[in-house]
């Protein structure tokens, strides 16, 4: 966050909360670190090395794509979203909504919730399966591994003929 947007923030909640407490304070900058949408999270970062160690190879934000998605696997037409629980609205204990400044938040989420199903309707319009990894999913390991697995390797059942993207001959 920019040191000016910073400083205006500190500024505004200053007068309304007359008593120091560190507690709020905190929880309320991890909330918003948590908000801020970002590229090489930790949970993305995971995912990678969790599908390269299984040898796969993929592209990161590949910008042919609408949407540049997180992690393509073009061999096997596969994407992999890794999301935020919180600016994707998961739905889980992680996603619950400030309850300060609602009306900035709810529209703002609602749009991201909407954009992501717009770009996965795109996506796999032009063939590509898609699959959303959440940050929460990520505390279980050995789990989102094998789901990674499985939804890769399962193109075989899901053949679409592509329409898109066919600028190199896959040798499979
Ligand atoms: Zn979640």
């Amino acid at each position: 966050m920019p040191k000016k947007a910073k400083d205006a923030r500190r500024n505004a909640v200053g007068p309304r909360r007359p008593i120091f407490d560190p507690e709020a304070v905190g929880a309320a900058r991890s909330r918003i670190m948590r908000s801020i949408p970002q590229k090489d999270t930790k949970p993305e970062v995971l995912v990678r090395k969790t599908i390269h160690a299984m040898g796969f190879r993929f592209r990161l934000h590949d910008r042919n794509l609408p949407s540049r998605p997180d992690i393509v696997l073009r061999c096997h037409k596969a994407i992999i979203q890794v999301h935020g629980c919180f600016w994707h609205q998961h739905g889980c204990s992680l996603s619950s909504i400030p309850r300060t400044r609602t009306e900035y938040w709810l529209p703002k989420l609602a749009r991201n919730v909407e954009r992501d199903a717009a770009n996965v309707r795109l996506l796999e319009g032009m063939g590509w399966r898609v699959l959303t990894v959440w940050e929460c999913d990520l505390k279980e390991p050995k789990r989102i591994a094998r789901k990674l697995k499985a939804f890769i390797l399962s193109r075989q059942t899901l053949r679409k003929p592509s329409r898109s993207l066919s600028t190199s001959k896959r040798s499979r």
